[in-house]
């Protein structure tokens, strides 16, 4: 079997950034893309706070920015998605997707975070015909129609801000009486006039023949002005959050209830030796790509440390 001394399982701006650093120090890391190459970043569309680029820049471009940095120093990027650890000793064994496995002797777990649904059985039904959790992957396909989009917090604002920049109308559902953004995006949804906020709604299901053509929802659920109408809709847009894509690591590392992985302090150790954890998969509080590639550069010196403590090395 393959054995490798670094594996980084991630290629949103952690697992990047981490490949930049260990391939500087001669690591010749391997990078596994996971199921986003390029990360969540790649599902939106300009990011005007990543330092640096003072007039913004597009997201996909600063993510093949990074990709070709990392790859410049030597590291080899792979396709394959991990689909089972054993983390139990050293050298740690991975399970991937294409059937193939490797053991490794460190590894940089940056498999950040994946898109959160309400668990309505019609957002399976209508999963690729009308439901999507990406804004700008799928919102061309509602040029001048009327969508709604789910959440009150920044991607929901966001989301909402792009899709009327192409579509007729656009709801933003929100289920309580204000939203969560920042002040400068709320302002943004506020003022814009092909966004209208439904505050103290909630999507109860999906209806249409062929795709989405309406929503049920409710205004007040349980309170005694409730009242239950149907929203005529084209698309409809979750925007409600994320959930760490951790669960393979589970069984060994330690997370907290939703499945954000604890690591020692502000540090990416996770407290098993050469197993280190970056960017939003242990980051419930800030989800920033700079933040990301941050922990993603502390990550690789912790891992640089530790492999020059091994006797091969
Ligand atoms: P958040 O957790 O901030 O917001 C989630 C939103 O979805 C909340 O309004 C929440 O409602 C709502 N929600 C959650 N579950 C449900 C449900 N079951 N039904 C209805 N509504 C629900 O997530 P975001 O993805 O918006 O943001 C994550 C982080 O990323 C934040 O720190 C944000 O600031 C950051 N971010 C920054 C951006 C930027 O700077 N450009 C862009 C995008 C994100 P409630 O308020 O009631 O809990």
């Amino acid at each position: 079997m393959e054995h490798l001394p670094l594996i980084i399982l991630g290629s949103g701006p952690a697992g990047y950034t981490a490949a930049i650093y260990a391939g500087r120090a001669g690591l010749t890391p391997i990078l596994y893309e996971g199921l986003q190459p390029g990360g969540q970043l790649t599902t939106t569309t300009e990011v005007e706070n990543f330092p640096g680029f003072p007039e913004g820049i597009d997201a996909n471009e600063l993510m093949e920015n990074l990709r070709s940095q990392a790859e410049r120093f030597g590291c080899q990027i792979r396709s394959a998605i991990a689909v089972k650890t054993d983390l139990s000793a050293a050298p740690y064994h991975l399970w991937f997707d294409d059937e193939s496995e490797v053991t490794c002797d460190a590894l940089i777990i940056a498999t950040g975070a994946s898109a959160k649904y309400l668990g309505l059985a019609d957002e399976e039904k209508y999963r690729g015909q009308g439901v999507s959790a990406c804004a700008t992957c799928d919102g061309f396909f509602y040029r001048k129609k009327t969508v709604a989009v789910v959440g009150g917090g920044d991607t929901a604002c966001e989301e909402a801000n792009y899709l009327a920049g192409l579509a007729a109308k656009v709801y933003l559902i929100v289920r309580k009486p204000y939203l969560r953004a920042t002040q400068i995006m709320q302002e943004r949804v506020l003022n814009n006039p092909k966004i209208e906020v439904l505050f103290e709604h909630n999507t109860l299901g999906l209806f249409g023949e062929n795709g989405v053509e309406g929503a049920h929802v409710v205004f007040r659920k349980g309170e005694a002005d409730e009242r239950r109408y149907d929203l005529p809709i084209d698309g409809f847009f979750l925007a409600i959050g994320h959930k760490p894509n951790s669960d393979i690591f589970r069984p060994w590392v330690k997370t907290d209830e939703i499945g954000y992985i604890l690591t020692e302090g502000d540090s990416p150790r996770t407290g098993i030796p050469g197993i280190y954890a970056a960017g939003d998969v242990a980051d419930p509080h800030y989800r920033q790509a700079v933040v990301a590639a941050g922990s993603g550069a502390k990550a690789a010196i912790e891992a640089e440390r530790y492999l020059a403590t091994l006797p091969t090395n």
